[in-house]
């Protein structure tokens, strides 16, 4: 099973017993504190039923298997990420949409499984696309600990990995060990280097203040106070990653598809973001995470971006944003970028 996942191209696999995840409680008091934010789904009945119990999702399931794919392409030089005439987007979502590239081969990693037996099986595929705690089962799996900072980090290979799970019903002869609770020690790194402060204590990140969840699954206007905080981010947030010294073992991915096919696609101009229109965000993002958002909140996150550049160059487009855009929530961010920033 391992090594055919590998030859699938997967760079990390685990088998855990599909059991509730360790982290269950904390997630529920995470979910009343309101740390969601606007993604009302997560604390449906329907879905905390599923995280309580795996069987609600795939009738018998018995195991887990977790597998991880690298991400890390090459390391952007700072000249062109930090600079001010540009957006950051988040590495992850530079290239090709994960989902696209791992679910094709999870199903395949099944299929092959069910050709190993003549008995009928089960299963169920997601690629953070389901109800189940993913980091604590792929730690339970073996795949790595869990960081200060809530990634699942592999001691051995950093954070920069996606991750996705086959549910099935067939049982194996082994299962993996869970990998150690945490190693972070000491090290505070990330809860100090996060822009906005979004981690209330270690292991807890309130995604009302994350970047990563403001500029993609927020879908109204963003609090005044964090947006200056917020930089030049204009699609997720790679801080609480990029300081935590185990990424120092961040693998190199072999995904020709996760390299971003021009600087663009991950240092994009402001300018060009804030002109775009329906027709060329689809154009530009075509096949990439950032496809999510649509024009709309990319635009917003554009504004905010640009208000804090201070640079006036960007007063007149700004202005006619902040006119006539189509969005309430482009002219506003528009507006406030124009008058916070007193461009
Ligand atoms: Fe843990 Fe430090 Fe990495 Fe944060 S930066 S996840 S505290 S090792």
């Amino acid at each position: 099973m391992k090594d055919r996942a590998l030859s699938l191209g997967f760079n990390r696999i685990g088998i855990a017993r599909a059991k509730p995840s360790p982290h269950l409680d904390a997630y529920f008091r995470w979910l009343d504190a309101g740390m969601h934010a606007e993604m009302g789904y997560m604390a449906r009945e329907d879905r905390r039923a599923r995280r309580r119990d795996l069987n609600v999702i795939l009738p018998g399931v018995r195991s887990l298997i977790m597998v991880g794919l690298d991400y890390s392409t090459l390391k952007l030089p700072d000249a062109l990420t930090n600079a001010p005439r540009r957006g950051k987007i988040a590495a992850y979502a530079w290239g090709v949409d994960y989902h696209a590239v791992m679910t094709p081969r999870l199903e395949a990693l099944a299929e092959w499984l069910r050709e190993q037996t003549d008995q009928q099986i089960a299963h169920r595929v997601y690629v953070d696309t389901g109800a189940i705690l993913e980091r604590s089962h792929a730690q339970q799996a073996g795949l790595g600990f869990t960081g200060k900072n809530t990634m699942l980090i592999d001691p051995r290979g950093g954070s920069y990995f996606f991750l996705g799970e086959i549910l099935t019903d067939a049982e194996f002869d082994q299962y993996d060990k869970p990998g150690r609770a945490t190693l972070c020690g000491s090290c505070q790194r990330c809860l100090m280097a996060c822009p906005t402060n979004a981690f209330p204590e270690p292991y807890v990140l309130d995604a009302r203040r994350c970047i990563s969840y403001l500029t993609i699954e927020h879908k109204g206007a963003i609090d005044p106070a964090l947006r200056p905080l917020m930089g030049n981010w204009v699609y997720g947030c790679d801080v609480c990653q990029a300081v935590c010294p185990w990424n120092r073992f961040a693998i190199e991915t072999h995904e020709s598809q996760f390299y971003p096919i021009d600087p663009e696609r991950a240092a994009p101009l402001l300018n060009d973001l804030l002109t775009l229109d329906d027709e060329a965000f689809k154009v530009r993002f075509a096949g990439s995470a950032v496809e999510r958002i649509k024009r709309d909140r990319l635009v917003r996150n554009a504004c905010i971006a640009a208000g804090n550049s201070h640079l006036p160059e960007y007063r007149p487009i700004l202005e006619s944003l902040a006119a006539s855009d189509r969005n309430e929530i482009v002219r506003e961010a528009a507006q406030w970028a124009l008058s916070a920033a007193r461009l």
